[in-house]
């Protein structure tokens, strides 16, 4: 049987969902299912039954068009998510007997590595417009990992408690919830974040570059679309709203340049940044520091800033561990990456880096 954890809004494993999509429920209208695959399919293959269904959308990442998160990321140009382009974020379709559930699918594993934050914005969107018009039950496979976390973050945002506060009240629904260790450092960083998930935050950023510092060390290979848009090219970008602008508009960005020769190698939205002589896995600086990344003493202790990985480090598109990092104009020395991590001057370890000296750059603006 299904928690109750809220008014309307319930936790629950596969076989509670099973039921009720079979059966219907006189209390349940909608449902959102946080298992491996999105499909309704992974429904008669654990048990043989078929379930009726009709489609009412299927949203990819990186889709644009009035999604809640997408919105945000157009603004700032150099900020991505950390899930591949043409993964499914979500589908949405009628199910069950009559149709008459409507079921919300994302795709998601029960893996520390996996990217639990990407799929909060849409998820606890969710959760709010069917308590609106009747009651939810999130569900995963056992009911103590994936639906767990959803709900701590719905939790989180919705009553502005702590990752722990919010975890805490919904063991007093469900005792026995329990999201593995990678979704808790990542409910903790949406906490920090304001919950939100804003992908032009530092914590943010570093995550993304963790995400694909796992993936590459796992051997996939990264796909270019990964990588940061090279700022020295005058590319077109297209808005949100379809209309097209060009990098030379926007005014007053600070950037890095080659010292030599001038050409733009990276701006301030590509810098990944850390707290001098503090851990990677440190986030405790944003309390202590928050907006104050160009601290004078940040300057003086650290010889290198850190980018996320541009299109012009030929090296690492082609796939190299580690290696040089050239000017794509002068081919003088800009600095090194490596996916295994570098020590900056100040003693902090960044993992995976991409790293410019500071004495090869110059700052300005665009
Ligand atoms: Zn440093
Ligand atoms: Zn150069």
């Amino acid at each position: 049987m299904p928690y109750l954890v809220r008014e309307h809004l319930f936790i629950g494993n596969i076989s509670d969902a099973a039921e009720i999509l079979q059966k219907g429920s006189t209390e349940i209208t909608h449902i959102l299912s946080v298992l491996s695959s999105a499909s309704i399919s992974f429904f008669s293959e654990w048990r043989g039954f078929e379930i009726p269904t009709k489609e009412i959308k299927k949203v990819y990442v990186g889709a644009s068009g009035g999604e809640s998160g997408s919105e945000d990321d157009s603004g700032d140009g150099g900020a991505k998510s950390s899930l591949s382009p043409e993964k499914i974020l979500y589908s949405l379709e009628y199910a069950g007997q009559d149709l008459k559930l409507v079921r919300m699918a994302v795709p998601l594993r029960d893996m520390e590595s996996e990217d639990l934050l990407d799929y909060l914005d849409v998820c606890l969107d969710f959760i709010d417009e069917s308590r609106k018009e009747g009651s939810v039950l999130v569900h995963c496979f056992a009911g103590v990992s994936r639906s767990a976390a959803i709900i701590t973050a719905y939790l989180m945002r919705t009553e502005h408690l702590s990752q722990e506060d919010a975890l805490e009240s919904l063991r007093q629904s469900c005792e026995f919830v329990s999201p593995n260790d990678g979704f808790l450092d990542q409910l903790k960083m949406f906490e920090e974040m304001g919950f939100k998930v804003d992908h032009a935050n530092p914590i943010y950023k570093r995550f993304r570059l963790k995400v694909l510092g796992d993936s590459y060390n796992r051997g996939e290979k990264i796909d270019s679309s990964k990588f940061g848009a090279d700022p020295g090219l005058p590319t077109k970008v297209v808005s949100s709203e379809g209309e097209e602008s060009s990098n030379g508009e926007i005014n007053s960005t600070p950037a890095y340049r080659c010292k030599k020769c001038r050409r733009v190698i990276a701006l301030q939205e590509n810098v990944v940044s850390h707290i001098p002589g503090e851990g990677e896995t440190s986030f405790e600086w944003l309390k202590r520091r928050s907006g104050n990344l160009f601290n004078k003493s940040d300057e003086f202790q650290c010889s290198s800033i850190f980018v996320e990985p541009l299109r012009w480090m030929t090296a690492v598109v082609e796939g190299a561990l580690e290696g040089k990092l050239s000017c794509a104009h002068c081919e003088s020395r800009l600095g090194y990456f490596n996916w295994s991590g570098i020590q900056c001057s100040c003693g902090s370890w960044i993992t995976p880096a991409f790293q410019l000296h500071k004495s090869r750059v110059d700052i300005s603006t665009v």
